[in-house]
C-alpha cells in the first residue's frame, strides 16, 4: 500500500539553513499527507517550541480519544549540523495520564535522520484502519502496511526495518507491545533504548495503529556558517573534554552521577514508594554503578557524541539466562530498584530491559508498581496476586512478574498500566494517598526532600513530574556561593536546604531546558550537569552559526520562558491544571529523610508556598491561579491564545 503525496508548497520566506525545511502533516484516516515549508513557523525556532506550536493549532487538539487526537515528533535547527550532541527530538501530544499537557525529549539518532530526510517536524492526526509505518527516506514519504510488525518488540521491531531497509543509516521512533495495548503509562521508543516517556505517547501510536515512523535520510542539513560551525565545534569539544562534570558522565553515565547515591554518596534515593530518600552505603552497594562494570560492554550514545552515556550491559544471569540490557540510566537504578526495595542486579536489569522492550516508561512504572506494594502493606491489595506475583518490597522476581504483565496488560497488570493514580481511583478506600503522582503522574524522583529548587522544578512542571524541567542540578553538584551569585545572581543556589530565590530559579531553569530542547541540544551536556556549557549567549551564538538567526542569550531564554508559558496553558486548558496542582503527596512535607546527609529534611508548606508565588511572579503568571495572566500572554507575544478562550 503506497499514499498519496500532496507536495503542494505554498509561498513562503525562505527557510533558513539549519534548518530541513518542510513540516509533514499525516491524517492517518485518509492517508493523506501534506508539506508545509518549517519558514512559517521557524519564530518558534524548532524542536520542543515548535513541537508545542503546532500541537496548540491541531483542530483535533480537545478529541478525547488517543486515536483522534495530534502528535508531533520534532527536531530543533541545531540537530543534524555537526555541533556535539545535538541529537535531540522533542514528542508533543495531549498527557494520557494527567489529561493535560505532555512534551518529552528523546536522545538517539531519528532526529538527525528526519532531517536528513527534509522534515523538521511530523504531525500526525487520525487513525488507521490496519497497523502501517510511516518511511521518511529521500524520495517521497509514505505509509506502508506493518501488519508483520505488530506485536514485535522493540529490538524485533528493530531487527525487521533493518532487513527491510538496510540497517544503516536507520532509525525509528515507535511502539512495543505496551503502546499497541493502548497501557497509558506505554511511551515511544527511539531506537532500542532512548524513550520519550512521562505522558503516554506509546498508547496514542497505538489507539492510532502507527506501529512505527522510520527515517532513513541520508542528505545533509545546510549550514549558514560552516568556517564558523566548524571552529565553534572543535572549541566545543575542548571544553567538554575538559569539563569535570562531563568526565564524570563519561566515567559512568547518570547511572554513576546521580543513581543510589552518585560517586559522592550524597545524592538522594526513592526508596519504597518514596517513602524515604536515604539508604545506607551498604544497602546501595549492589546497585551502586562500580557494582555494574562487571558486566559492562561497549557503551552507546546518540550519533557521533563523544560521552556515550548509555550503559549496555551483558550478564549471564542466575534466573534468567542471558540479559542484554541497553540504555540504563539512573531513573532505572532508582525506580526499578530502591524504590521496590530491590537489590538484585540481576532483577534491576531484566526490569529495565523488559521496560525497554515493551516500550514502557520505566518512571511511570516505578510509581505505578511501588504503590500496588503499599496497598498490600495497608490491606488495599492482595499480597498473593495471580501468576505467582508477591507483592512484597525487594521480591525481585514477582515485580520482574510484574513489569510483563503491565506490558501484556494482563492479571494485575490491568490495572497498574493506567498508573498509580488511576489504579488508586478503581482501588478507592484510602488508596490515593498512597498514589506518589504530581497532577496525577507517577513519581520517580530523588531528592523532593531535601533540594529546594529541585522539588519545586518537578511541583511546577507542566507535564507532571520529572526534574528534567525546572530542576536545577546547582543543588546537587552543590555550587558555591560565588558561582552562584556570579552566574545566577543567587548566592544559595548551590545550597539544598535554603529557600533563598528557589522560585526564581527553578522558573529561569525551565527558560534555559526550554531553549535547549527547542534547539535540540542534549541538556546533560549544555547547561544541566556543567553550567558554563549553558551560557543562553553561546546558545544564541551557535543558533546564529547554524542558522544565521540573531538573537541575543536574553532574547533566547526569553523564548524559553514563551514556550513554558505556552505549554503550561495548554496543560491549563487540556487538564484544567492550576496552581493546586502544583503541589506534591503528603508524605514529602510530613516524613523527614530517616538518616544520612540529609536525614531530617522536609519540606516546609509556608516556605514552598512563598517560593511558588516567588516562581509564577517571576514569569509574570497570576499568583493565585498560577496561571500565564492576559498581561503575561501578551507580552510574550502569545495574545493570540486569548482568542481560545
Ligand atoms: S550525553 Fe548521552 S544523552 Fe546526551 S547526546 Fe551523549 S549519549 Fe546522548
Amino acid at each position: 500500500m503506497q499514499r498519496q503525496t500532496d507536495s503542494k508548497v505554498d509561498a513562503h520566506p525562505p527557510t533558513p539553513a539549519g534548518y530541513a525545511g518542510k513540516v509533514l502533516w499525516v491524517d492517518l484516516d485518509s492517508g493523506r499527507l501534506r508539506e508545509e515549508p518549517t519558514a512559517k513557523w521557524s519564530e518558534w525556532i524548532g524542536g520542543r517550541g515548535l513541537a508545542a506550536f503546532l500541537l496548540a493549532f491541531s483542530p483535533t487538539l480537545y478529541a478525547d480519544e488517543p486515536a483522534r487526537q495530534p502528535i508531533v515528533i520534532a527536531a530543533g535547527p541545531l540537530v543534524g549540523v555537526g555541533l556535539p550532541m545535538g541529537v535531540r527530538t522533542a514528542v508533543a501530544a495531549r498527557n494520557q495520564i494527567s489529561g493535560g499537557y505532555c512534551y518529552s525529549n528523546v536522545g538517539g539518532d531519528f532526529g538527525t535522520r528526519m532531517k536528513m530526510a527534509g522534515y523538521d517536524a511530523v504531525a500526525v492526526a487520525g487513525a488507521s484502519a490496519s497497523p502501517v509505518c510511516l518511511l521518511l527516506g529521500d524520495d517521497e514519504p509514505r505509509l506502508v502496511p506493518a501488519d508483520d510488525l505488530w506485536g514485535l518488540k522493540i529490538p524485533q521491531v528493530q531487527e525487521a526495518l533493518a532487513a527491510t531497509h538496510g540497517a544503516d543509516p536507520l532509525s525509528f521512533i515507535g511502539i512495543g507491545p505496551a503502546g499497541e495495548r493502548e497501557v497509558t503509562i506505554s511511551c515511544l521508543m527511539v531506537d532500542r533504548a532512548h524513550a520519550a516517556g512521562w505522558g503516554g505517547s506509546g498508547a496514542i501510536f497505538g489507539a492510532k495503529k502507527l506501529k512505527a515512523i522510520v527515517a532513513l535520510g541520508e542528505r545533509s542539513v545546510p549550514v549558514f556558517d560552516k568556517a564558523g560551525l566548524r571552529t565553534k565545534t572543535s572549541q566545543l569539544g575542548w571544553r567538554i573534554g575538559a569539563s569535570e562534570a562531563m568526565a564524570g558522565l563519561v566515567r559512568g553515565g547518570t547511572h554513576g552521577m546521580a543513581g543510589a547515591g552518585g560517586y559522592s554518596g550524597l545524592v538522594p534515593t526513592g526508596v519504597r514508594n518514596l517513602q524515604d530518600e536515604y539508604l545506607t552505603h551498604e544497602a546501595s552497594a549492589p546497585i551502586r554503578e562500580e557494582a555494574f562494570r562487571q558486566w559492562e560492554g561497549e557503551r552507546d550514545g546518540c550519533v557521533g557524541c563523544s560521552i556515550r552515556c548509555l550503559h549496555r550491559y551483558h550478564m549471564g544471569s542466575e534466573r534468567y539466562g542471558t540479559i542484554e540490557s541497553e540504555g540504563m540510566h539512573a531513573n532505572s537504578v532508582r525506580g526499578l530498584a530502591s524504590n521496590w526495595g530491590v537489590d538484585d542486579a540481576q532483577d534491576l536489569l531484566m526490569a529495565h530491559t523488559l521496560c525497554n522492550q515493551y516500550g514502557l516508561d520505566v518512571d511511570g512504572v516505578s510509581a505505578a508498581v511501588a504503590f500496588a506494594l503499599e496497598c498490600a502493606d495497608n490491606g488495599l491489595l492482595e499480597r498473593e496476586q495471580p501468576d505467582g506475583v508477591r507483592l512484597e518490597w525487594g521480591n525481585g522476581p514477582s515485580l520482574v512478574k510484574l513489569v510483563r504483565q503491565i506490558g501484556e496488560r494482563a492479571d494485575l497488570g490491568q490495572l497498574l498500566g493506567h498508573g498509580a493514580w488511576e489504579a488508586a481511583r478503581q482501588i478507592g478506600g484510602d488508596s490515593q494517598s498512597l498514589a506518589v503522582t504530581t497532577k496525577h503522574v507517577g513519581i520517580n524522583e530523588q531528592g523532593l526532600r531535601s533540594h529546594r529548587a529541585w522539588a519545586l522544578g518537578v511541583m511546577t512542571s507542566t507535564r507532571g513530574g520529572g526534574h528534567l524541567g525546572g530542576s536545577p542540578q546547582t543543588e546537587n553538584r552543590r555550587i558555591s556561593a560565588e558561582q552562584g551569585q556570579r552566574l545566577l545572581d543567587n548566592r544559595h543556589a548551590g545550597d539544598p536546604g535554603s529557600y533563598q530565590g528557589k522560585g526564581e530559579l527553578a522558573a529561569w531553569t525551565e527558560g534555559l531546558k526550554c531553549a535547549v530542547d527547542s534547539l535540540g541540544l542534549c541538556y546533560f551536556v549544555y547547561g544541566w550537569y556543567d553550567l558554563s556549557l549553558g551560557n543562553p549567549d553561546e546558545l544564541a551564538e551557535m543558533l546564529q552559526l547554524a542558522t544565521g538567526i540573531r538573537l541575543s542569550g536574553k532574547e533566547l531564554h526569553r523564548f524559553g520562558l514563551r514556550c513554558h508559558t505556552l505549554e503550561r496553558y495548554l496543560s491549563y486548558r487540556l487538564g484544567g491544571h492550576t496552581r493546586t496542582d502544583d503541589t506534591l503527596p503528603d508524605r514529602f512535607f510530613d516524613t523527614p529523610v530517616s538518616g544520612g546527609a540529609y536525614g531530617g529534611a522536609q519540606l516546609d508548606r509556608q516556605r514552598v508556598e512563598k517560593a511558588l508565588d516567588e516562581y509564577y511572579s517571576y514569569l509574570g503568571w497570576d499568583v493565585e491561579t498560577g496561571l500565564p495572566s492576559p498581561e503575561a500572554l501578551r507580552g510574550l507575544e502569545l495574545a493570540f491564545l486569548l482568542k481560545d478562550e
